[in-house]
């Protein structure tokens, strides 16, 4: 299958290119980066440090999705919103692990897959996928006792968004479990005199530091005892293994907007 890594400079990109490298079944076939990147024009597979790949850097999207068979982004909202309508036009499969995507930016998503095999995820690892699923099974279990639940996320100090895509998949699963909106229940910030915890919110807290990939937990606080599920991610290789896989499973599906439950054969 032939792959485009847009954001090709950034830290997933470079990750993206490892892992295509050691693909079998995988090959790159085009590098994009922001015009005006000191990446441009140099061979991706030496930019990742796997040597020559004979594919260099470009700014030109459209010209390399022509021939691709699927993109791979994980770059910003506004960016992943215009490649997924080049590759609704290219007819190509597009998998986005972009977070911190608005309302809007998924109802565009939504529409472009209206022609073309969209994954989109928080979270492509197998881990934490699996955890989304333990969640929404904890959340639905201890429901009737009335455990207060609270999502705690660290990552490293370049990330942009808060919380975290996986975070908030995690609160969504718990959600789901509680059969209730997380839109309605989210506590997502918490400063200065609260009040007493709101009955059945799902609270989140954020920290940011140091080179941290990805630590999750999900805490189910009841009286007197505490469950903590959680996941550390020790490297990025986890979420490139997992997007090249989303990549060939999406392959021969029908046009629609996919999670990365459907790709693990996860979802209910
Ligand atoms: P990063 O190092 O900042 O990489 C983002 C890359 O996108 C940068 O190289 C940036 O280029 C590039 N970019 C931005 N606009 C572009 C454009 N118009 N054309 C081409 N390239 C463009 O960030 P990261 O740590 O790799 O994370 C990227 C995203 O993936 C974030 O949203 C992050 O939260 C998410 N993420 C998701 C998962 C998951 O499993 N779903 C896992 C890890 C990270 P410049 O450097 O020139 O701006």
């Amino acid at each position: 299958m032939k792959l485009v890594v847009v954001g090709a400079s950034g830290r997933m990109g470079q990750a993206l290119i490892r892992i295509i490298s050691q693909t079998d079944g995988a090959v790159l076939h085009g590098a994009v980066s922001r015009p005006g990147s000191s990446a441009l024009g140099k061979d991706a597979g030496e930019l990742a440090g796997v040597g020559q790949l004979g594919v260099p850097v470009t700014d030109d999207a459209l010209a390399a999705f022509v021939h691709a068979d699927g993109v791979i982004d994980f770059t910003r909202p506004e960016t992943s919103v215009e490649f997924a309508a080049l590759a609704a036009q290219a007819r190509i499969v597009h998998i986005i692990g972009t977070t911190g995507c608005s309302a809007t930016d998924e109802a565009k998503f939504e529409a472009a897959s209206r022609h073309a095999r969209l994954v989109k995820s928080g979270n492509m690892s197998l881990g934490v996928n699996l955890l989304s699923v333990l969640v929404a099974q904890a959340a639905k279990a201890l429901e009737a006792s009335g455990w207060d639940i609270e999502v705690l996320e660290m990552h490293h100090k370049h990330k942009v968004d808060a919380p975290s895509g996986t975070a908030l998949l995690l609160g969504e699963a718990a959600a789901q479990g509680r059969g209730i909106d997380l839109n309605d229940k989210a506590a997502k910030v918490r400063d200065g005199h609260t009040g007493p915890r709101e009955q059945g919110s799902i609270g989140f807290a954020t920290m940011r530091g140091g080179s941290v990939i990805g630590e999750h937990s999900v805490l189910f606080a009841g009286e007197g005892e505490l469950v903590t599920l959680s996941h550390s991610a020790g490297d990025r290789s986890i979420f490139a293994r997992g997007a090249v896989k989303a990549a060939l499973w999406a392959r021969d599906k029908k046009p629609g907007l996919y999670s990365m439950l459907d790709v693990l054969g996860l979802s209910s």
